[in-house]
């Protein structure tokens, strides 16, 4: 019976098997055709500062406008994307429609410093800076008003490879923050070493503030730490008031997360801003869900 139920169990897991791999083969092959028949876009949430709730920036989230299965997450493409090599063109697009829209908010008069997340196979994949570079070059958006994420556990692997292919883009004038810091395996000799000026605090520890001793604690270290260290620290997730308190009386300049607003595509986002302007503390700080 034992040996019938192995049998049975494994026959189901190939037929899983398969249609998984048939799924990601699929997804690929779209995720291909989304880059021609340009079907990604990109949105934006807002960074505030903790104490007077003024913007001072946007993250650039990517989104896939799928034709059937609607606007899609990154969670279901960027890990094809990364696998299959696709991720550098994808970037690019994400990075182009970024800086095309940050130059259309600066002719508008509007300064709104973007950042946006690279994966460790852009960074590795040689003439990525000089793509960054054409790219600011000919939307004509400044490179001191760039910010390139990168997730920590990549970041941390190879120190002087990260450091040797961001060089020409720090020289530009473009600052790099750490994502979902401390989820990661950090060490401190090799944190120094790298040249990320800004912590982005994980959302899961964010989340905890109230609610777990390690927690608070956690997101406390990380900010003395940035403090010590002169790093800018942007707290991710932040969807309580309390959270937002807890951070702010612990010295977090910057925070991002639903409470201020979801991502949103460009003309949200405008519309956003002006209500955003006249928003006092308690007022009416949530917004319409997005995606
Ligand atoms: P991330 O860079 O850490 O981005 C923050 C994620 O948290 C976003 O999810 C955002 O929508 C979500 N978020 C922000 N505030 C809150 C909040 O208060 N509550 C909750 N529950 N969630 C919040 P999203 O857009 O699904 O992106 C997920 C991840 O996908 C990003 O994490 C980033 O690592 C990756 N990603 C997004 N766009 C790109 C891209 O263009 N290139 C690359 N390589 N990765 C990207
Ligand atoms: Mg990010
Ligand atoms: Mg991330
Ligand atoms: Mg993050």
């Amino acid at each position: 019976a034992k040996r019938t139920g192995g049998n049975r169990a494994s026959f189901y897991n190939e037929i899983e098997r398969n249609s998984w791999s048939r799924d990601r083969i699929r997804l690929e092959a779209e995720l291909k055709n989304a880059l021609l028949r340009d079907e990604i876009a990109i949105v934006f949430q807002p960074k505030v500062n903790c104490e007077t709730t003024q913007v001072v920036g946007a993250e650039v989230l990517a989104r896939w406008n799928h034709p059937e299965r609607g606007m899609i997450a990154p969670g279901g493409f960027i890990d094809v994307a990364e696998e299959s090599g696709l991720i550098n063109r994808l970037g690019d697009r994400v990075l182009e429609l970024a800086c095309q829209q940050g130059r259309i908010w600066l002719d508008e008069g509007m300064r709104m410093p973007l950042a946006v997340n690279v994966s460790i196979r852009q960074l590795e994949k040689p003439g990525f800076d000089r793509r960054v570079l054409d790219i600011l070059e000919h939307t004509g958006f400044p490179a001191d008003q760039l910010q390139l994420e990168v997730t920590e556990t990549v970041a941390m692997a190879d120190p002087d490879r990260v450091a040797a292919v961001t060089k020409p883009l720090l020289d530009a004038g473009i600052t790099f923050a750490i994502d979902d810091f401390g989820t990661g395996y950090s060490s401190l000799a090799i944190l120094q070493r790298l040249p990320f000026n800004t912590f982005k605090i994980d959302r899961s520890f964010v989340w905890g503030i109230g609610e777990d001793q390690h927690s608070d604690s956690i997101v406390q270290t990380i900010l003395a730490m940035a403090e010590s260290l002169n790093y800018e620290v942007v707290a991710e997730g932040v969807e309580t008031e309390e959270q937002r308190d807890f951070l702010r009386n612990n010295g977090c300049s910057t925070a991002q997360g639903f409470l201020f607003a979801r991502p949103m595509p460009a003309a949200h986002f405008d519309a956003w801003l002006e209500r955003h302007a006249s928003w006092q503390p308690g007022g009416a700080a949530f917004q319409k869900p997005y995606f």
